[in-house]
């Protein structure tokens, strides 16, 4: 398949490899001065700026389009954005896949659910809709460099995260990531998470060409 061009239309289907991505909101409740919103338009050679939302509908009928064109080892939710500012759609999405093609589903996200969620039961809704597993931006050892770097729109911000991952890591795969940023211990970040008992991806801060 030829990738879209840079000025082709927002993507909320994309693909890396044998991988799948479903972009399905803009919205962040963080800011971090690293993300890649900031200095470009997508990833790879697609375009994820949305001009608005998808609907679940829209989103199954570009699923539609391109589940079946190769096998794909896994279809993550991951976009501009987080994906559990929309949870009703991600888990309708989701639920589809699982429902229609019983593919592994992971969700890349900032470990704001219960924040922007209150009330629900944000992990058991995800492995009920066929999420498998969750990577979970960490991105500091301590909550004075996670408001730092990642400029939460809500106090308590880092400790929420840590209360996703301990109640994530009941019910689903769990891997933290952090990025390689001049501010961040990441050996700080290692021994947090060898405490919570789950593993770092520690990505390095480089833009994927458009
Ligand atoms: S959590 Fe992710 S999408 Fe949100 S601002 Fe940070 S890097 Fe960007």
């Amino acid at each position: 398949m030829t990738p879209f061009r840079r000025s082709s239309k927002p993507s909320i289907v994309y693909w890396h490899g044998d991988t799948l991505y479903l972009n399905i909101t803009n919205r962040c409740s963080n800011r971090c001065y690293f993300c890649f919103r900031n200095f470009t338009d997508g990833v790879w050679g697609f375009n994820l700026k949305l001009t608005r939302e998808p609907s679940p509908k829209e989103l199954i009928k570009d699923l539609e389009t391109y589940i079946n064109r190769r096998f794909w080892r896994e279809v993550v939710f991951c976009g501009f954005g987080e994906p559990t500012a929309r949870l009703d759609c991600l888990l309708e999405v989701a639920e589809w896949i699982d429902r229609n093609h019983m593919k592994s589903i992971r969700v890349d996200t900032n470990g704001h659910g219960y924040l922007l969620n209150q009330g629900r039961d944000v992990v058991k809704e995800l492995k009920d809709a066929g999420v498998r597993k969750v990577s979970v931006s960490l991105n500091a050892g301590d909550a004075e460099t996670y408001d730092r770097v990642c400029k939460p729109v809500f106090r308590n911000a880092f400790n929420a995260v840590l209360e996703f991952i301990e109640r994530a890591k009941r019910e689903l795969e769990v891997e933290a990531t952090a990025v390689s940023i001049p501010e961040v211990d990441l050996e700080k970040v290692r021994a947090l998470t060898e405490k919570l008992g789950v593993k770092l991806r520690i990505r390095n801060y480089e833009l994927p060409f458009m």
